[in-house]
């Protein structure tokens, strides 16, 4: 029966056997992605049954969707799962003067979470949503700790599968742990302080949920562990985490080589860099996804290359302060894993390939530096790998039917000659018209089931602007927030 997606129900899956017909569907067959002009994908359930020519069997509906890109959905290895902080660190100077290290005042009188548990439960539906608007349909949360009383919690985390499976998003949840931080002491004074049996603690937390949580929501939900970054953890936690990952074969994922701050903690205090730190203790496998990379050095890829570590690539963050991963083909060419990652606002995953192409080409000074095919590859098929998911990240039967539609007869894009180079060059997730995440439509036209985005929309400004009021208790010198944020330009005075 032919039908328009308008005909299913948002939040459901499609009983019986779908078709959907597209001018274009990237299909997967002996193991690469493949471009299937005039054909379709039929989903049974909540996997995929067919992609080729028209589908000769019998289905319940036939949805021709004209001029679309059917694309496996995105795997986004460091998902943007609160309201972006990283924002506030951009143009307005560096990171102990605004508010992302901690006073040492700021310790002494007690550091608290800074949003309600409500707050953060809300945070994650509404991230989650704009992670599915975005053609995203595996995530792996990551949200900031500075704000924070020490780790995430496991409430928050209760709420975090609550929200991915009431809005139908594949998710790999863990609450992000760690032994310790930085304190500023006068400007630009960093210390290091632990509290080791903080970091077990959140080791011990993290492993009980990991077990309640395992394959529940029909197998959409799956756990990681988190710890938060190499300069935060001891020795003795990534030891125990690394083992628990080994025993139970759960992914983790750790910040590493990811800034210049970090580089200069992990010298001071183990007199290498992380990657190296984790080799020397036998640390580095290949369940580790390790974002950003930017600050690695050609040891550390090299130690990445010769034990499977997977690298999340977030271009978009770093090129906002002219930061780059130096460079996609060198890694590519060492044999290195590179998946994606969003981390910041907008959760853009078109944007990030964009970026990634450009920032890739300009490392490597000309187009060689990276094809349109390697990033779509990298937001796909590579981040499904590091999760050993051969049913995520591409479109072929017997797959997960996690499925992005684009509409490549947006009014802004440009004409297609090729569907991949439109939406890569296009830079923007806009054009994400439906979401399926195993079987089920979960996104549709901007809408998500049971979450209002307008309403959310302002709820979260709310929030946002409460955080950003309390931003000078924990900012060394506590200095006033209009003067930690000044505006582009000068406020405007009436003469
Ligand atoms: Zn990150």
């Amino acid at each position: 029966m032919a039908q328009r997606l308008s005909d299913l129900t948002l939040g459901e899956r499609p009983g019986g056997r779908t078709a959907l017909a597209a001018r274009w569907i990237v299909g997967h067959a002996e193991g690469r992605h493949r471009l299937l002009r005039d054909g379709e994908i039929v989903i049974d359930g909540a996997e995929v049954l067919y992609v080729g020519p028209r589908f000769p069997g019998e289905v319940a509906r036939r949805i021709d969707l004209g001029d679309m890109l059917v694309s496996p959905g995105f795997i986004d290895l460091d998902a943007l799962s609160d309201l972006d902080t990283t924002l506030l660190t951009v143009d307005y100077g560096p990171g102990w003067a605004t508010g992302r290290v901690w006073p040492r005042s700021y310790v002494e009188r007690g550091p608290y979470d800074m949003y309600s548990p409500e707050d953060l439960a809300f945070q994650k539906r509404y991230a989650f949503a704009q992670l599915l608007l975005n053609g995203i349909t595996t995530a792996l949360p990551i949200a900031s700790l500075f704000y924070r009383e020490w780790g995430e919690t496991v409430e928050e985390f209760e709420a975090a599968a609550d929200a991915a499976a009431a809005l139908g998003l594949r998710v790999y949840l863990g609450p992000a742990y760690r032994s310790g931080g930085m304190v500023c002491e006068a400007p630009g004074v960093l210390e290091p302080v632990f509290d080791e049996a903080r970091g077990m603690k959140g080791l011990k937390d993290a492993l009980n949920f990991a077990t309640r949580i395992a394959g529940t929501a029909e197998g959409l939900i799956q756990p990681i562990l988190a710890p938060d970054r190499v300069e935060t953890c001891t020795l003795a936690l990534l030891q125990k985490t690394m083992a628990a990952s080994a025993e139970r074969g759960i992914p983790v994922r750790l910040h590493m080589a990811q800034g210049r701050t970090e580089r200069m903690i992990m010298n001071r205090l183990h007199g290498t860099t992380g990657p190296q730190w984790l080799a020397r203790h036998g640390l580095l496998h290949d369940r580790l996804i390790a974002p950003h990379a930017v600050e690695a050095e050609p040891e550390d890829l090299a130690l990445y290359a010769e034990h499977g570590v997977t690298i999340a690539h977030c271009p978009l963050v770093y090129a906002r302060d002219g930061e780059m991963l130096r460079s996609f083909r060198e890694c590519r060419e060492r044999g290195i894993r590179i998946g994606m990652g969003t981390d910041t606002a907008p959760p853009d995953m078109v944007l990030n390939m964009a970026v990634a192409l450009m920032m890739g080409r300009a490392a490597e000074g000309g187009p060689h530096g990276l094809t349109t095919a390697e990033v779509f590859d990298a937001a796909t098929i590579s981040g499904a790998d590091a999760l050993k998911r051969p049913d995520l990240g591409r479109l072929q039967p017997g797959a997960k039917a996690d499925i992005a539609i684009f509409d490549l007869a947006d009014q802004r894009f440009a004409p297609t000659i090729d569907p991949i180079q439109t939406l890569i060059f296009g830079a923007t997730g806009r054009v994400t018209r439906a979401v399926f995440v195993d079987g089920r439509l979960s996104m549709r036209d901007g809408a998500v089931s049971g979450l209002d985005l307008a309403a959310a929309r302002k709820i979260a400004q709310e929030q946002f602007e409460r955080l950003l009021a309390r931003y000078p208790e924990r900012t060394f010198g506590h200095p006033k927030v209009k003067d930690m944020f000044p505006g582009t330009y000068a406020p405007f005075k009436p003469r």
